[in-house]
């Protein structure tokens, strides 16, 4: 699969939080959107996940454009996206928060309860998530209650994985674990969106660097590459330079 993202503009009133923004993601890979707070990384997500309606640009799957009207629409074209802030009911099992989804996944339907305890056992071991169907979601770690997310795109067949700062509460110790579930996915065929702006992690797992400040693609980045550099794209060089000044 490959998903194309075409001059991408998102504008709300005259602030532009994405401006001309182009991003190609294909299966197999990690392509990481880096960029500090408000860089426009989870602006752009929502465009694609169809929460916002791009105010210019397009979306292209496989050379074709695609429009999503919702996330029920874009969820069904193989696209899942796990929010920064868990959307996790903590009193409910895995399996039930799985089964009926959030606010946006529920769009693409509410699952079988039985035969949604049997795919999470399933992802479970195919990928190493470690997850209990049956478990309490308040009484888990926040690690597995962030694979749990992940879990619910996967029941849902996304090729296309949007994970938008997932190691943001995460341990080191958790965001490892992160990091090999990702790899595992990716050797698996998944398309994989990474957004963080923590440079060790991105080093680790990117297959490729797409460097956002204030709404613009400002460069693109091997994973190779000096933190330092990464840094200086990121917040600016003259940032750089002074903060290392002082
Ligand atoms: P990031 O995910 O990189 O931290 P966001 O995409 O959340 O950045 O935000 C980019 C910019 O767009 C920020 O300045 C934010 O305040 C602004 N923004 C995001 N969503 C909205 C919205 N619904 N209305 C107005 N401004 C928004
Ligand atoms: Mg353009
Ligand atoms: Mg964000």
């Amino acid at each position: 699969m490959k998903l194309e993202l075409r001059g991408i503009t998102k504008r709300f009133g005259t602030f532009a939080a994405n401006e001309d923004v182009d991003l190609v993601v294909e299966s197999g890979q990690v392509h990481t959107l880096l960029g500090e707070n408000g860089a426009g990384k989870s602006t752009l997500m929502n465009v694609l996940f169809g929460l916002y309606d791009p105010t210019e640009g397009e979306i292209l799957l496989d050379d074709e454009p695609v429009a999503f009207a919702g996330p029920g629409e874009a969820m069904r074209a193989g696209i899942g996206m796990v929010h920064q802030h868990f959307m996790l009911v903590p009193v409910f099992t895995v399996a039930e928060n799985v089964a009926l989804g959030d606010e946006y996944t529920k769009a693409a339907g509410v699952l079988d309860l039985e035969a949604t305890r049997s795919r999470i056992r399933e992802i479970s071991d195919q990928y190493g998530f470690h997850v209990d169907p049956d478990a309490i979601v308040e009484d888990l770690p926040v690690g597995v209650q962030q694979r749990v997310e992940i879990i619910k795109a996967l029941v849902r067949d996304a090729r296309i994985l949007i994970l938008d700062e997932p190691t943001a509460v995460l341990t080191p110790q958790e965001t490892d674990e992160l990091l090999n579930i990702i790899r595992q996915l990716r050797a698996d065929g998944t398309a994989i969106v990474f957004i963080s702006h923590k440079l060790r992690e991105v080093k680790a797992i990117s297959d490729t660097i797409t460097v956002l400040r204030r709404g613009r693609v400002v460069g693109t980045a091997d994973p190779s590459a000096e933190a330092s550099e990464l840094a200086a794209l990121m917040v600016g060089r003259d940032v750089v330079l002074n903060r290392q000044k002082t």
